[in-house]
């Protein structure tokens, strides 16, 4: 083959049989985790206008300085490849007046994000979320269900070599006194830190604790915890959190290190970070962000979420052989055409066995009948239904099982009632 001239760019991947459906069920069994909690679906624009994200997710965050798919378009209008879930669910909130239809509302979201960043396993360009946001309630037992539902999909799905971590990010009352602490330590590490943090030691602190450098890493080993510091309220809120995970028999350690890299996170953060991962182990991750709404113009509105990465749920299924779901390849009927057969006999017959909602399918490139065999056990059918030669003639098909290698003759007219029958074991 010559050398393909078009290939899918860097950082994005395309998703196939039998990966796709794959994906399919999983996303569906979330559905269902959430839909049972009361959440409902939401789907937003993939395009939002840029501004949304740089007020939402911070100015000095590395999503907006560097990772945003931002682009001016005809009309002059800078828009952006949505890089997460939350801000713009916020923004629907508040523009289709969500907050009327009563409170809290329970959305959920599943969709690709979009970030530029260098690729590397679990790491895309293009990636897949599915999220949930419940606006409105400031209730820490709503952050326990928020954080629980990862819980129930992992459990649903058999994963389970993987550890909750939880820490209180604190709020308005009490980041500021936090914040001067950690200036006070950062200028006197300042010599052990990359550029970029001592950037960020002067106008976003809480950055720092975000950077990759092993250098800073180890410098920041000693810093003091926002833990620490945190008001009676957030401390209160967050003993709220911890009991309600107790009573839901979700299992978590405090990391008192844990901040998240979006500047919204108010109160509760954590992540679900899986072993044998690499670097990329948080799989669903979240936080409270109870001033969101408020930098978006609307109303104060607290609110919860998280969102889960399926390309790095998808990897933890793998490396625990889990959520192959074997039935995938399988098809009910393959209606093969005897050579010479009127193709007319065969499409009429394969419609009627699809009306009666069986799989099925025939031969579309002129194969011989050995040929089209080979085709419905590829396929991974449980009955060819032959058609033609004298059995036609006299009004009958032949139906094979191609589990047991039994072949046995039906009157054409029994095509359907008789795979019923096959697969209720009857026959
Ligand atoms: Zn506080
Ligand atoms: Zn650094």
């Amino acid at each position: 083959m010559a050398e393909l001239r078009y290939r899918a760019p860097k950082g994005t991947y395309d998703l196939v049989f039998p990966e796709s459906e794959r994906t399919e069920r999983v996303l569906a069994l979330a559905g269902e985790v959430l839909t049972l909690r009361g959440y409902r679906r939401i789907s937003t624009p993939v395009l939002e206008n840029t501004e949304l994200f740089r007020r939402s997710i911070g100015e000095d965050t590395d999503i907006v300085t560097k990772e945003m798919y931002t682009f001016e378009d005809r009309g002059g209008e800078s828009l952006t490849m949505r890089p997460e879930g939350t801000a713009p669910v916020i923004r629907a909130y508040l523009e289709r007046g969500l907050y009327a239809e009563g409170l809290p509302q329970k959305l959920f979201y599943f969709g690709p994000m979009f970030r530029r960043e260098r690729p590397q396993a679990g790491r895309f360009r293009q990636f897949y979320q599915i999220g949930a946001e419940a606006v409105g309630s400031a209730d820490p037992l709503i952050d326990a269900e928020i954080i629980s539902i990862s819980a129930v999909l992992f459990q649903r799905l058999g994963l389970e070599r993987y550890r909750l971590v939880l820490n209180s990010v604190g709020c308005r009352n009490c980041r500021p006194g936090y914040r001067e602490v950690l200036t006070g330590y950062l200028e006197g590490i300042a010599p052990s830190l990359c550029e970029q943090c001592r950037k960020r030691a002067k106008t976003n602190p809480m950055r720092v604790f975000d950077c990759k450098e092993e250098g800073c890493r180890e410098a920041l080993s000693g810093a003091p915890a926002i833990a620490e510091h945190i008001c009676p309220e957030c401390r209160e809120h967050f003993e709220g959190v911890m009991g309600g995970l107790e009573m839901l028999e979700v299992p978590f350690d405090v990391d008192r290190s844990l901040v998240r890299g979006l500047d919204y996170y108010t109160k509760t953060a954590f992540e679900f970070q899986f072993e044998g991962l690499g670097a990329q182990n948080a799989v669903s991750a979240g936080g409270r962000y109870d001033y969101l709404a408020e930098e978006l113009g609307g109303p104060p509105t607290p609110g919860v979420g998280f969102s889960m990465g399926v390309e790095r749920l998808m990897m933890s299924l793998d490396s625990e052989g889990l959520g192959m779901f074997e039935e995938l390849e399988q098809m009910i009927v393959f209606v093969a055409g005897v050579e010479g057969v009127d193709r007319g006999r065969v499409f009429s017959l394969l419609k009627e066995i699809r009306d009666a909602s069986f799989s099925a399918d025939a031969d579309f490139m002129g194969r011989s009948l050995k040929a089209q065999m080979k085709q419905a056990d590829r396929l991974g059918a449980m009955l060819v239904m032959i058609v033609g030669g004298e059995e036609l003639e006299r009004g009958g098909v032949a139906l094979r099982d191609l589990g047991r290698s039994e072949q046995w003759d039906i009157p054409i007219g029994d095509a359907v009632s008789e795979i019923e029958r096959f697969l209720e074991g009857t026959r």
